[in-house]
């Protein structure tokens, strides 16, 4: 639980919350639980959000009242309070520790005009079947020079049977949930089918609580089919890497990459990086997030290189910051190609 979750639910009304465990309240006061009580002695204090009995003195807060009540450890009775009185919390997904699976805890998602959404409970019970192949290991480390600390720290992993995870996948959540979260289509015929046919490497997108709101695949074998990588079906892509931002202070500097490659080649020398898949994906939203650091594009030098860079001056200029360009060093035409070949 995070603070600002335990936060949200000590704000809980004691009253509430007791009426919710079958005590009767009356003029803030109840049987106590813990005594042979025929008067009540039970006190709710609405303000403090605390219980006290003045007779054998039990006491404490809701968190208290239900862990009690209920005999339920801490962690659960929190999640009771979030499910009984529909909190919307955020509880992070720590990155390359698993935790436990179905868990009780809601949460809601802002409120979008569409029927597809982002769903980080699927994402993350998805992720947490995978593991890592020696294929996936081979590339990201031979091909693109990345660190297996770098590939951990990311949850990196891989499909090697797609049609296993499919079958999983729909056994666990059911197709409406899938498709409402782009993780299949209806294909011809009304034929649902799955995003990912082939051997993939997907890559986590993980927001600033650790929870992931986007999943990317890189495909390898385009021999026969050259899309390279397969985005969630009618899902917008989200912001690569921006958890970065808990580690930056106001005024430094943030480079603005595009693709995940590139941006996790920025983190192996060193640099804040966030990734964007696509001039598209640049929105004032994000602006406005990062309108507090020092902002550097290193864009391809190709013209969607060139498209990418403009995209993102135009939207810092119009809210009157100025973005600088790095150029990637001749001949090389994005920041990995040269990272692979230079031997930084
Ligand atoms: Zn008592």
């Amino acid at each position: 639980m995070t603070p600002e979750t335990i936060s949200k639910i000590k704000g809980l009304s004691i009253t509430q919350v007791a009426e919710k465990l079958g005590f009767t309240v009356v003029k803030k006061k109840a049987l106590c639980f813990s005594h042979d009580d025929r008067t009540p002695s039970l006190n709710f204090d609405e303000k403090k959000g605390r219980y006290r009995c003045y007779v054998c003195d039990v006491k404490g807060d809701v968190i208290n009242l239900v862990e009690e009540n209920l005999n339920l450890p801490f962690v659960d009775a929190c999640a009771w309070l979030i499910n009984q009185f529909q909190l919307v919390v955020t509880e992070p997904y720590r990155l390359s520790r698993f935790k436990k699976a179905n868990r009780v805890v809601k949460y809601t998602l802002p409120v979008i005009q569409s029927p597809f959404q982002p769903n980080p409970d699927i994402y993350e019970w998805l992720v947490k079947q995978l593991t890592l192949s020696q294929t996936g290991l081979n590339y990201l480390t031979t091909k693109r020079g990345f660190s297996r600390e770098v590939i951990e720290e990311l949850d990196i992993r891989d499909i090697t049977d797609p049609i296993t995870v499919f079958n999983t996948l729909k056994e666990e959540w059911g197709t409406d949930a899938l498709l409402e979260c782009g993780l299949c289509k209806i294909g011809d015929n009304n034929i649902v089918k799955n995003i990912w046919w082939d051997y993939v490497i997907i890559f986590p997108f993980a927001d600033l609580n650790y929870r992931i709101q986007y999943l990317q695949g890189r495909r390898l074998n385009i021999d026969r089919i050259p899309n390279k990588y397969i985005n969630l079906s009618n899902i917008r892509p989200y912001v690569y890497n921006i958890h970065i931002l808990t580690q930056l202070n106001d005024g430094d500097q943030l480079y603005i990459c595009e693709g995940i490659p590139d941006t996790i080649t920025a983190m192996h020398l060193g640099l804040k990086a966030i990734g964007v898949l696509g001039a598209s994906n640049f929105d004032s939203e994000l602006v406005t997030m990062l309108m507090k650091y020092r902002i550097g594009v290193m864009p391809d030098a190709d013209t969607g290189g060139q498209i990418f860079m403009d995209s993102v001056r135009k939207a810092f200029n119009e809210k009157g910051k100025t973005v600088q360009k790095y150029n990637i060093p001749k001949p090389y035409n994005d920041l990995n190609e040269y990272f692979i070949t230079k031997d930084c």
